[in-house]
């Protein structure tokens, strides 16, 4: 198991489980806090073939290089983080992207996961992946008519694709709630019940620098949850705690190092919204942008 120093307290991680365990009587010195963000998700390319709707990222066709994520995901692990989530983009277009793993998961103690809209998964890519990733996020907003409608792309090709998954390697489901999905929430849940999902993560969708959704939607939103939270497991984008009424869903914010993100441009930054960030390419060593970092978090926020 790995862990790190919280202000919470000693947190230990199983990467290969997931399993979370925190030693809360333990007083921690915040001289001793690790110093990088607990998760670290990484955009490694802009490229993507879909075409969403609602799709936030500038589609290019760029790509982080091989070594930059090896070195980055090294560093993280050395200070730190537990795990790190690849995303984009689609990250499955990234021509690496399985010999970064599998060097990854031998070389660090880092958990990864993948987030994906999960076209390209195929028997060959489960089998190369499974031994070397801890998670798989796919993207499905809702069955169809909903799916098409967002996604451009049947439903009924990807479902096969989930039952590959299925008992290879632990998913969820991830879903952009917005106001074509807010009520539909309960078909998602069927179909996360029947492909035997480990996860729902629900994401609010978020245009032009702000939420989308009405006092209605997120009520609508808060109390689906509030119905559905002990029958299946729930998270949801901690930018939206203070939209809803649902304090078993987050973390004690006392600590703000929980989640960094590197973008395309190698900065580092709170979360893929924010424009602020710091540049990798700036510092000599990851100790001294880390340490930045740590003083700057609360105010990139
Ligand atoms: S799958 Fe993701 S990256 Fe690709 S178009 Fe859709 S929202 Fe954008």
């Amino acid at each position: 198991m790995k862990s790190r120093i919280e202000p919470q307290g000693l947190h230990y991680y199983d990467r290969k489980s997931g399993t979370h365990i925190l030693l809360d009587e333990i007083k921690t010195r915040s001289s001793a806090y690790s110093l990088a963000p607990r998760t670290v998700s990484i955009a490694i390319t802009d490229e993507c073939d879909l075409t969403c709707s609602y799709c936030y990222v500038n589609l290019k066709d760029s790509f982080l290089s091989k070594e930059d994520i090896i070195l980055y995901c090294k560093q993280l692990d050395r200070f730190g983080t537990f795990d790190i989530a690849f995303g984009g983009g689609e990250p499955t277009l990234h021509p690496d992207l399985i010999e970064i793993c599998n060097t990854i998961w031998k070389e660090t103690n880092l958990g990864i996961s993948i987030t994906t809209h999960g076209h390209h998964l195929n028997e060959d890519y489960i089998l190369k992946l499974k031994d070397n990733l801890s998670f798989i996020r796919v993207s499905i907003d809702g069955i169809e008519p909903i799916y098409s409608q967002l996604r451009k792309r049947p439903l009924d090709n990807l479902l096969p694709k989930l039952k590959l998954l299925s008992g290879q390697i632990p998913f969820g489901i991830n879903a952009v709630i917005n106001k074509l999905t807010v009520n539909h929430l309960d078909d998602l849940k069927s179909l996360f019940l029947e492909y035997g999902g480990f996860e729902l993560l629900l994401l609010p969708m978020w245009h032009k620098g702000k939420f989308v959704l009405t006092d209605n939607e997120w009520s609508t939103l808060n109390q689906w949850i509030e119905n559905n939270h002990k029958e299946i497991p729930i998270r949801i984008s901690s930018e939206s705690k203070k939209y809803l009424k649902l304090p078993f869903l987050f973390d004690n914010d006392e600590w703000d190092n929980d989640y960094g993100f590197i973008g395309i441009d190698k900065t580092l930054r709170k979360n893929s919204f924010t424009k602020e960030g710091i540049s990798i390419g700036q510092y000599d060593t990851f100790e001294l942008l880390l340490t930045d970092w740590r003083n700057t978090v609360s105010v990139l926020n």
